[in-house]
C-alpha cells in the first residue's frame, strides 16, 4: 500500500512533509493559528479553521497514515481521544466485540460512558478465536483488538479473526499502541482502523500525549473526519510538532530498547526468586508462533511477578533507574505497577483472573544501557527475598 518506494526506516525520515516546501526549512513549520485568512472569498484557503484542519496536524496525519499502510490518519489530543471518537462510529443498540485484557481506559470508557449510551460490549479471550465467536450477536457491529496486550502481552491472532469478521460483515479496530507500525502493520492483515496512544512509544520522550488513528479506506476516512471534527478531540499544532518529531528515531529507539528487553527478559528466567516473565520473544511464550506470523519484533516492554505484593512494592522503591509511573515506551526506562496503577479500578477477583497479580510489575525497557538496568533491577530485587 506504500506510496513512497522506499523501506520503512527510510520512510521515517522521508515522509513527504519533512522539508518546508516555502523556505526549505528542515521541519515542519508549526502554524500556531486557529483561523485561516480568506484572500479571496470565491476561492477559499485549504484550510479555514484549525479544528477541521491544520497545515502542522495535517503533516502529521499524512505521515501517520503512509506508516501503517491506510488511507487516511487522524490526530487527537490523547489516546482515549482517538479511541473515543472512533467508538462514535457506532449507535445505540449495536454490539461490539472486545478483548478482555483491554486497556485500562478503554475498559473504562466502555463500561461506564459508552454503556450509558446504549452500547453494547462482550469481553473476551481474544487468543481464543471460539470465544470471539461464540459472542456474536445479530446485533454485534465491531470487533476490538489489542495485542500484545497489557500487562501480561496475550497475542491475538490479528489476521483470522479479522477474516472472520469480515466474513460477518463486521468493522474491526487494532490498538496498536505496543508494536507501532514499525513491527506490526495491522491494516496489511486487513484491519479497518487502526488506534495508538502515541503517548507511548511514537512519541517516545514521555513529553507530549497524543493519540492517532488510520482508516484503510477513505470512506471510513471520510467518517472519522467528520467525528474528529464534530467532537473537537483534535491534537494541536506544537503537539502534532513535538510528536513528528519523536517519530523519526522510532526505528532507532525501538531496536535498540527492544535488545535490552530481550536480554532483561532472559536474565529475569534465569532467577528463582521470579514466578514468571511475560514476553512475547521468549521460547515458551503461549503466543509466540502468531505474534511472529504479524510481527517483525517483540517489542520493549517486559512484564514479571516477584511473588507478592509486598515484594513488588519494595523494589518499586529499591529502584534508582526506570521511572517508577504509570506509562510506557519512552526514551527512559518505566517501571509501572499494574494493580496499584494502571489496573487498580478493576475488582480484585477479576484482575487476579486476568493474571494481573498483586507480585506483577511491568518494565518498559528505554535506551539506557541495559547491564546497567539489570544491575539496579537486580540490587532492588536482593532488597527482599
Ligand atoms: C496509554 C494507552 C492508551 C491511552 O492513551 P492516552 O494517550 O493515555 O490517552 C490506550 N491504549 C494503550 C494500549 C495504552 O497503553
Amino acid at each position: 500500500m506504500s506510496r513512497v518506494p522506499y523501506r520503512f526506516e527510510t520512510r521515517l525520515l522521508h515522509f513527504g512533509g519533512e522539508i518546508d516546501s516555502a523556505t526549505g526549512a528542515s521541519s515542519v513549520p508549526i502554524y500556531q493559528a486557529s483561523t485561516f485568512h480568506h484572500e479571496d472569498i470565491f476561492h477559499p484557503p485549504v484550510h479555514d479553521y484549525s479544528r477541521s484542519g491544520n497545515p502542522t496536524r495535517q503533516k502529521l496525519e499524512d505521515y501517520i497514515a503512509q506508516l501503517e499502510g491506510g488511507a487516511q490518519g487522524f490526530a487527537y489530543a490523547s489516546g482515549m481521544a482517538a479511541i473515543s471518537s472512533t467508538f462514535m462510529l457506532l449507535s445505540a443498540g449495536d454490539h461490539i466485540i472486545v478483548t478482555e485484557d483491554v486497556y485500562g481506559g478503554t475498559y473504562r470508557l466502555l463500561t461506564s460512558i459508552l454503556n450509558r449510551m446504549g452500547m453494547e460490549f462482550t469481553f473476551v479471550d481474544m487468543t481464543d478465536l471460539e470465544q470471539v465467536k461464540e459472542a456474536l450477536q445479530p446485533n454485534t457491529k465491531a470487533v476490538y483488538m489489542e495485542t500484545p496486550s497489557n500487562p501480561t502481552l496475550k497475542i491475538t491472532d490479528i489476521g483470522a479473526i479479522t477474516a472472520w469478521a469480515l466474513d460477518h460483515g463486521l468493522l474491526t479496530i487494532v490498538d496498536n499502541t505496543f508494536m507501532t507500525p514499525y513491527y506490526q502493520r495491522p491494516i496489511e492483515l486487513g484491519v479497518d482502523i487502526v488506534l495508538h496512544s502515541a503517548t507511548k512509544f511514537l512519541g517516545g520522550h514521555s513529553d507530549v500525549l497524543a493519540g492517532l488513528a488510520v482508516a484503510r479506506t477513505e470512506s471510513l476516512g471520510t467518517k472519522l473526519k467528520q467525528l474528529q471534527n464534530g467532537l473537537g478531540t483534535v491534537l494541536g499544532a506544537q503537539d502534532s510538532w513535538l510528536l513528528m518529531r519523536g517519530m523519526k528515531t522510532l526505528g532507532a529507539r525501538m531496536t535498540y530498547s527492544e535488545q535490552g528487553a530481550a536480554k532483561l527478559a532472559a536474565w529475569l528466567t534465569g532467577r528463582s526468586d521470579i514466578e514468571a516473565v511475560y514476553y512475547p520473544g521468549l521460547l515458551d511464550h503461549p503466543g509466540r508462533e502468531i505474534h511472529e506470523k504479524q510481527c517483525s519484533g517483540y517489542g520493549a516492554v517486559v512484564s514479571f511477578d516477584v511473588g507478592s505484593g509486598e515484594r513488588a512494592k519494595q523494589v518499586l522503591n529499591a529502584v534508582s533507574l526506570p521511572l517508577v509511573a504509570v506509562s510506557l515506551g519512552a526514551v527512559e526506562s518505566i517501571l509501572s505497577y499494574p494493580a496499584m496503577m494502571s489496573h487498580a479500578a478493576m475488582g480484585e477477583k477479576v484482575r487476579h483472573e486476568r493474571g494481573i497479580t498483586d507480585g506483577l510489575l511491568r518494565f518498559s525497557v528505554g535506551l539506557e544501557d541495559i547491564d546497567d538496568l539489570i544491575g539496579d533491577l537486580a540490587r532492588a530485587l536482593d532488597v527482599y527475598k
